[in-house]
């Protein structure tokens, strides 16, 4: 029994190790256009890729070619049969905007080919509406067959793309020390393990992983209407202990705060995000902010804090009343319709947020333990604008 097994696993390396010459199954350039994120997981007590590597995941048995992200997959990213063959099955019409994993949803939309030699090749979470071919079907190499989808058990747009071997043995197409003694592809796919920044950007709120995942709208200019800035970064090729840090820089270039996070586990496939309240003091003007992976700067970029229009500056101490170091009274102008009123601290922490309306007076009470004076800004925001200023208690 051993014996035969042996020589049916010789005579499938010996038959279609060396011969083949596919095309890939998806349209583009690696790293460009699309990632490979994991590959098939030929380990059996811990997981292992076809290099020895560890960009796989427990019981895969496929590569998953991945995009950036939704925007791109609703442009189109075409998804082509490897080789010539005849469609053996079809699946459409199964939903193609998944972002968590649900095992029970399996491939979502794919599609089955049966090519020469007894290899059949498996294209999976398809976007719905999108297969160009029908049961029955013979392809061409690289002849478009659909477009890449997130449908099926799909955290992010991708093509899950199988081969097999009469239906019976998984078949690695990539060449390496477990893979196939040569490669099957015609242009060779690279094993890429370095980190990346694939994208990048800034918005004006904490996003979510779905935000992200279809990107939120960029800004390069924010103002006191804006409470947050955000930085955002999609990125592969982490391993268990590297860090980011991102760096905030004021426009005279001095240190505003930074956020530093070592990462717990291999990703070959990261959303970061990291905020900071939008200043809401008077340091505006143009801002910087740095992006380090393990110490080596990997994104850089500015962005603007244009000064309000409409402000009140509060240089006269008429319009407030320091009655101890906790405690202020603030006195309104006659022509303000004020609404809320918040308060933050040196590190930009909004420590009292109060409703203001129809007062024309009101007092604040600002914790403030320490015996050393400490800086406050107070942001009153008001039908025309905001009315800012700082006080010390
Ligand atoms: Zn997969």
């Amino acid at each position: 029994m051993k014996t035969t097994i042996i020589i049916t696993l010789i005579m499938l390396f010996a038959n279609y190790g060396d011969s083949q010459n596919f095309k890939a199954p998806i349209e583009g350039e690696y790293g460009k256009d699309f990632i490979i994120v994991n590959y098939i997981d030929w380990g059996t007590n811990q997981i292992t890729d076809f290099y020895k590597g560890t960009k796989t995941y427990a019981g895969h048995r496929g590569t998953d070619f991945t995009l950036s992200g939704f925007p791109q997959m609703d442009k189109g990213v075409f998804v082509n049969a490897i080789d010539t063959g005849v469609v053996t099955f079809v699946q459409d019409g199964e939903y193609d905007r998944n972002t968590d994993g649900n095992t029970s949803l399996g491939l979502g939309n794919y599609i089955a080919i049966r090519h020469p030699n007894k290899l059949y090749s498996y294209y999976g979470h398809l976007k719905k509406n999108s297969l160009l071919v029908k049961i029955g079907d013979k392809v061409s190499p690289g002849q478009h067959i659909a477009s890449v989808g997130s449908s099926g058990n799909s955290k992010d747009p991708h093509l899950h793309f199988e081969l097999w071997y009469d239906s019976l043995y998984l078949v690695e197409p990539f060449a390496a020390s477990c893979g196939a003694d040569n490669s099957y592809w015609e242009e060779s796919i690279p094993y890429d393990t370095v980190f990346h920044v694939w994208e990048s950007g800034l918005t004006d709120f904490i996003p979510s992983i779905n935000d992200l995942k279809n990107r939120p709208v960029a800004k390069v200019k924010f103002n006191e209407q804006d409470s947050i800035i955000t930085f955002w970064a999609l990125q592969y090729g982490i391993k268990e202990g590297d860090s980011t840090k991102i760096e905030w820089l004021t426009p005279n270039g001095s240190l505003w705060f930074e956020y530093s996070y070592t990462y717990q586990k291999d990703w070959w496939y990261y959303y970061y995000n990291s905020y900071i309240l939008a200043p809401s003091s008077d340091i505006w003007g143009k801002w910087k902010y740095n992006y380090y992976y393990n110490n080596k700067l990997v994104v850089s970029g500015d962005f603007e804090v244009e000064k309000p229009s409409g402000i009140y500056e509060a240089e006269t101490p008429s319009y407030y009343r320091i009655i101890d170091n906790e405690n202020i009274e603030v006195f309104l102008p006659q022509n303000i319709i004020a609404n809320t009123v918040k308060v933050y601290n040196i590190s930009e922490q909004e420590i009292i947020q109060k409703d203001i309306r129809s007062q024309n007076s009101f007092a604040l009470n600002i914790p403030n333990s320490k015996n050393n004076p400490e800086v406050f800004f107070v942001s009153i925001k008001h039908k025309n604008g905001y009315w800012n200023f700082k006080i010390v208690l």
